[in-house]
């Protein structure tokens, strides 16, 4: 099970993992698009710990929503309100529980996407985020189906991730910045689907 506490401990690793990843990331969106997806994560996670410091809210579904408001007001590109759609969806997938069981924890990430599909209108391929969030989600719905634990529905999910992550390299962007390059965005990875593969990845090495 998911506790407030191990929602806390996510959010609280996401920003040290995107402080570590800042120039990375930075240096893939330099390749097709503005150069700050690292920037723009570093400055919003900062921002979410120092909110969840402040307002230190009580379960799963406020500090989601926490984290889904900051996102919003303190990153300016695209991945702020995509992100932060996210969260709130998700906030809002799990209002009232306490605590989160392995198939809250699909249906918190499916309406996330759901969010994010809706928001940003991205298909699948057309190299976002989006092409991370959706194998990882259904191949943990998969494992869940196949009776996997938490852990290992996670681990499910990571992989798929990171495979669709590798799988944006070969894509012609259709969506956001990296679409005004037209041909010349092939043969690079897309920024915002390997942040969304290290936020997966760093719940899967938490959650268990
Ligand atoms: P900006 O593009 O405004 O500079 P970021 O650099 O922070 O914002 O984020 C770029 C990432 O956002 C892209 O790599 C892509 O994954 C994601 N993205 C952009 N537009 C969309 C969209 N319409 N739907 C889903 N994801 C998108
Ligand atoms: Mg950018």
């Amino acid at each position: 099970m998911v506790s407030r506490d191990d929602i806390v401990a996510w959010v609280e690793a996401l920003q040290k993992v995107y402080a570590e990843n800042k120039e990375y990331l930075t240096d893939l969106d330099a390749k097709i698009g503005d150069a700050d997806h690292g920037i723009n994560l570093d400055r919003g996670y900062s921002a979410v710990v120092k909110k969840l410091a402040e307002t230190n809210p009580p379960d799963v579904s406020s500090v989601l929503k926490t984290v889904a408001m900051t996102l919003i007001s303190s990153v300016g590109g695209a991945s702020g309100p995509l992100y932060g759609t996210l969260f709130l969806r998700a906030s809002t997938a799990c209002a009232g529980k306490t605590e989160l069981a392995a198939a809250d924890i699909v249906a918190i990430f499916q309406a996330g996407l759901d969010g994010v599909l809706q928001r940003g209108k991205a298909q699948l391929e057309d190299k976002t985020m989006v092409d991370a969030l959706t194998p990882a989600i259904n191949a943990m719905q998969q494992a869940l189906n196949n009776g996997a634990d938490l852990k290992e529905m996670l681990q499910q999910g990571v992989m798929a991730a990171e495979s669709g992550m590798k799988g944006t390299i070969p894509l012609l962007a259709k969506k956001g910045r990296a679409s005004y390059l037209g041909e010349r965005s092939i043969g690079h990875q897309d920024p915002g689907a390997t942040s969304s593969y290290l936020l997966l990845k760093t719940a899967a090495e938490l959650w268990s």
